[in-house]
């Protein structure tokens, strides 16, 4: 007997979903809103997570110290995007940046900024990985990550 051959179609399927802050976020977030970034420190392994988590992924212990942590910080790693996805954290062209904030020990993402963007052969000259940056805060800040506008190179 011969196998049926069904024809198939290649599409995709989105799934809008709300996620509830909950206690350690609703205080990150805030925090945000009042130009504060805040981490918390693990009692086991004393690192300063960012943003600030309600435990410790690595010792699994729970975090309960939260400390200001500083808006300065290092580039390690950035990914120039200038194309639209689903799901993108703002309209292309931009860049997306893992940034380790002085005093803590985990990577912080965001995103780099302050200028053109538009020309990625400038872009490459002005932002190298392990320069130092700091956070740009946005005027109308709603308690949302996107408070910090972006990193700019100091
Ligand atoms: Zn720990």
């Amino acid at each position: 007997m011969e196998a049926k051959e069904y024809k198939t179609i290649k599409t995709e399927i989105r799934l809008p979903y709300e996620l509830a802050y909950g206690a350690t976020w609703t205080r990150f977030f805030e925090g945000l809103k009042n130009k504060t970034i805040f981490g918390t420190k693990c009692t086991k392994c004393g690192r300063i997570l960012v943003p600030a988590r309600s435990f410790c992924p690595r010792c699994f212990v729970d975090t309960d110290e939260w400390v200001e942590v500083s808006q300065v910080g290092t580039l390690i790693a950035w990914c120039y995007t200038n194309y639209k996805y689903f799901g993108m954290p703002t309209e292309p062209p931009f860049i997306g940046s893992l940034i380790r904030l002085n005093g803590t020990d985990v990577n912080f993402l965001h995103l780099m900024g302050g200028f053109d963007l538009n020309n990625f052969d400038e872009v490459k000259k002005i932002i190298k990985s392990g320069m130092k940056v700091e956070a740009v805060w946005s005027d109308d800040r709603k308690g949302h990550i996107m408070d910090i506008k972006y990193f700019r190179p100091l």
